[in-house]
């Protein structure tokens, strides 16, 4: 290391791209500062992904077993939700000391305080205490993350509205919940309060939900929602709430009419998007200008304007999903260490869990007609796999999307474990790998898997479990 600096490596935010970008860099024998204002692990691991799967899945256990009649199971469940909550913090804190071991096991120096820049080779680290130090850096990677929108008129501050932070830190069950957006965090977490018994009403500004996904892998989810007592209402805007004796009173508008409607609930729940964080950092001293979403600018290594300053995960853009920073993060340490990090094109799937989960990955069959001519589509519907009907959950279907010679250029997933399938749709996209030889993989019996390889199958017109397109 040049003796002119105090660390080789500056990270700043320990979130899942911040804490994988410093552990490579240091396998790469880089000596690496890792500075994080909160917890390590960021908003995935405290607030965000990990929180929200463990509770989840705890409601799929109270749910199955209130539903499992038609197995022949009867169950009077009791939710002790404080247990639950105790649990899902156990989780976290499991994972939050994995992550500080992992780190110090790989020699990255941890700091917990809040780092800015004065120039464009240190920064100043201010400690919880007050404490105040200077750090000089050769390079340095921002990763400060991203935080939730604030509509006016809804301030997190305000105990009856809830941010996905305070909605999963909840130490009691609200009877009642209105959320605005039926986004990714709208409709993972309606499912979750729903599944434990909350009355979830919806307010969703679009005309359906879950926008990022195409209408036939939402509509399984919005029958599966309605089935679960999810009121939803579309083309009405969240304007304002008061605070009322019950809880709370939202007001919408009708995005075509103006139309107002009240809904009244314990609590709102507000998740209209997120937006990165750039103002804990003083990016200015260093003359990086956040572009007009707010998010810093960066080529496919993940450098920004400023040569030797990287930034990944979702300050750096869309997507802003954990394994896309993350993996952006060992992009950016391979970058800094001189290392080849085949930066370019790498199919990055998007899972919502919701009942079905959704999950896609590369093109969609409309996408890749604008580029290929050959287009050619493989299907197959759960209803048809014996796994499928062995776990009672038959909703949804697999589907590959092919171009020239059968090349898997995409895949589309609705389905039970959807969030486990589209991994091998993933490598055979990155693998470039044709639905002929998916079909010819041997996948074990009865599984899901199987699914894919049918599909694969029924792209050649030689599907055996379904009839052919
Ligand atoms: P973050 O995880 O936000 O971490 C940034 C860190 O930087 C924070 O810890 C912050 O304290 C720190 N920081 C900021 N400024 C400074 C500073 N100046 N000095 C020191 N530290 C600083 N994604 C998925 O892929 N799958 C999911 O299932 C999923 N579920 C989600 C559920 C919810 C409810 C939410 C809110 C998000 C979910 N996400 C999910 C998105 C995922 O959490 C983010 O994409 C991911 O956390 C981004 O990682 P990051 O490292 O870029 O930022
Ligand atoms: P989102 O962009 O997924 O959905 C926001 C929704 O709010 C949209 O449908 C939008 O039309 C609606 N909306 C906006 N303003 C409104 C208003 N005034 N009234 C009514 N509706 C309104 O955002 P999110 O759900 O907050 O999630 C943020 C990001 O977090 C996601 O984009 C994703 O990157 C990440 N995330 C990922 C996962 C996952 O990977 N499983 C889970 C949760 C969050």
């Amino acid at each position: 290391m040049s003796e002119r600096f105090d660390t080789e490596v500056l990270v700043v935010g320990g979130g899942p791209a911040g804490y994988v970008a410093a552990i490579r860099a240091a396998q790469y024998d880089l000596d690496v500062t890792l500075v994080e204002m909160h917890a390590l692990g960021g908003t995935c691991l405290n607030r965000g992904c990990i929180p929200s799967k463990a509770l989840l899945s705890a409601a799929n256990v109270a749910h199955d077993a209130r539903t499992g009649s038609q197995m022949g199971i009867s169950a009077d469940v009791d939710v002790d939700f404080q247990r639950m909550v105790e649990w899902k913090d156990d989780v976290v804190g499991n994972m939050n000391r994995s992550v500080e071991k992992l780190c110090k096991a790989n020699r990255v120096s941890l700091v917990n305080g809040r780092a800015a820049f004065e120039d464009e080779h240190s920064a100043r680290i201010e400690g919880p205490n007050g404490e105040s130090e200077r750090l000089t850096f050769e390079y340095a990677v921002v990763a400060t993350g991203s935080r939730p929108i604030e509509l006016p008129g809804f301030e997190f501050h305000r105990p009856e509205v809830l941010d996905a932070k305070g909605a999963l830190a909840l130490d009691e069950l609200p009877d009642s919940l209105v959320v605005v957006g039926a986004g990714y965090i709208g409709m993972e977490l309606s499912t979750l309060f729903a599944k434990l018994g909350v009355e979830v009403t919806v307010v969703e500004a679009l005309d359906s939900m879950m926008p990022a996904f195409s209408p036939d892998l939402v509509a399984p989810v919005a029958s599966a929602a309605s089935e679960l007592g999810i009121e939803t209402n579309y083309g009405e805007l969240a304007s304002e709430c008061h605070p009322t004796d019950r809880g709370v009173a939202v007001t919408t508008e009708d995005v075509d009419s103006g139309d107002r409607r009240e809904y009244e609930a314990d609590a709102v729940l507000v998740a209209v998007g997120r937006t990165p964080v750039t103002d804990t950092i003083d990016l200015g001293r260093i003359g990086i200008e956040p572009d007009e979403d707010g998010f810093v600018r960066t080529d496919e290594y993940g450098r920004t304007a400023v040569d030797h300053v990287f930034a990944v995960g979702d300050v750096a853009g869309e997507p802003m999903l954990a394994h896309a920073g993350a993996t952006e993060g060992e992009i950016a340490a391979a970058e800094i260490a001189g290392r080849d990090s085949s930066a370019v094109d790498r199919a990055i799937p998007a899972v919502a869990f919701t009942s079905p989960e959704i999950a896609t990955v590369g093109l969609t069959e409309a996408e890749a007609e604008e580029t290929d001519h050959a287009v050619s589509v493989g299907e197959f519907p759960m209803r048809a796999s014996g796994r499928a009907l062995t776990i009672g959950h038959t909703e949804g279907f697999v589907r590959l999307v092919c171009g020239d010679g059968g090349v898997v250029l995409g895949g589309q997933v609705v389905g039970p474990e959807a969030s486990e399938l589209i991994s091998e749709i993933t490598l055979a996209v990155e693998a470039g790998l044709s639905a002929g030889e998916l079909a010819e993989s041997i996948h074990p019996h009865p599984t899901l898997s199987e699914s894919i390889e049918e599909a694969a199958a029924n792209e050649q017109d030689l599907a055996i479990h379904t009839l052919n397109r």
